[in-house]
């Protein structure tokens, strides 16, 4: 079932007090969308679908046509519906309050303004607006304090206790993304985690902490992270080259290599992986 932004602050301030996660999964078609569904269905846990700005026209990573755009969205709300676990369909960093807008209109029940490139002045005004029209549609809002490296080109900024105290206060967000030593994509180096700040975040601000960049993290590196204060984590690298892999497989020696089931095989190796992370994460069944 599609939820709305309150039964969502129900699940994330649930995960947030028993101390586990539920991982935000990239949705970028109906196959992708389905390895997400099915494996929090298989084990009755919430699941929350992620996608980026694909409506925005100007955006490079936009592969969808105007029409392309429309359908999938309404694609995507009919099948979470259809769901019998809680769906939270939210937007990836979006950097516009235009494309904040864009998702809410769309149906999406959570979105991500990240405006952390900003001065803290300007990001929280910026999150502020956003804020001020999602909740009004009763839509949660993530926000971004401190930078998380990677695809940007920019390099890692530690979030402060302060300064996300301020943006939090300032903001009036859902959730805030954290920098705390994670890297969006590939690592190039070992990941050094910053647990220490984690806990300090948590008891400083008391709305639940997003890690971005879980791709490439040990088992033990999540659960300490978790332990400590993380509620929502971003993964999304590694299902893709799980899903990927599957298909090199199921085409490797086949002269006639066929469609439907070369889609199929990378839809159920995402699947199996996610259903492995969302265990790995904890992630609990929520009565709403
Ligand atoms: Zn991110």
């Amino acid at each position: 079932m599609l939820i709305n932004g309150r039964q969502e602050k129900q699940i994330l301030a649930k995960a947030r007090e028993d101390r586990w996660a539920i991982g935000a999964f990239n949705a970028f078609d109906l196959n992708s969308l389905e390895a997400i569904l099915t494996a929090a269905e298989e084990l009755g846990v919430p699941a929350l679908v992620q996608t980026w700005d694909f409506y925005n026209p100007d955006s490079e990573r936009n592969s969808f046509t105007e029409a392309g755009a429309r359908i999938f969205e309404k694609q995507i709300i009919l099948r979470a519906k259809e769901s019998p676990v809680p769906v939270i369909l939210h937007l990836d960093h979006t950097p516009s309050y235009a494309g904040c807008v864009r998702g809410i209109r769309a149906g999406w029940n959570s979105v991500m303004i990240d405006a952390s490139a900003k001065s803290l002045e300007e990001n929280i005004a910026l999150s502020a607006k956003v804020v001020e029209a999602a909740h009004a549609c009763d839509v949660l809002v993530e926000g971004e304090i401190g930078h998380v490296a990677g695809y940007s080109g920019l390099d890692t900024i530690y979030t402060g206790v302060d300064e996300a105290v301020s943006y939090v206060k300032g903001s009036g967000v859902d959730l805030c993304a954290v920098s705390v030593g994670t890297v969006h994509g590939f690592y190039a180096t070992e990941p050094k985690l910053n647990y220490e700040r984690i806990a300090e975040l948590r008891e400083a601000i008391d709305i639940p902490l997003v890690m971005h960049g879980g791709s490439g993290l040990s088992e033990e590196q999540f659960r300490k992270s978790i332990e400590n204060g993380i509620v929502k984590i971003n993964f999304a690298t590694y299902v893709q080259i799980a899903g990927g892999k599957a298909i090199v497989e199921a085409v490797q020696g086949k002269e006639r290599p066929m469609f439907n089931t070369v889609v199929k095989a990378g839809q159920d190796a995402a699947k199996d992986f996610i259903k492995m992370h969302m265990q790995i994460f904890g992630t609990q069944p929520v009565k709403l």
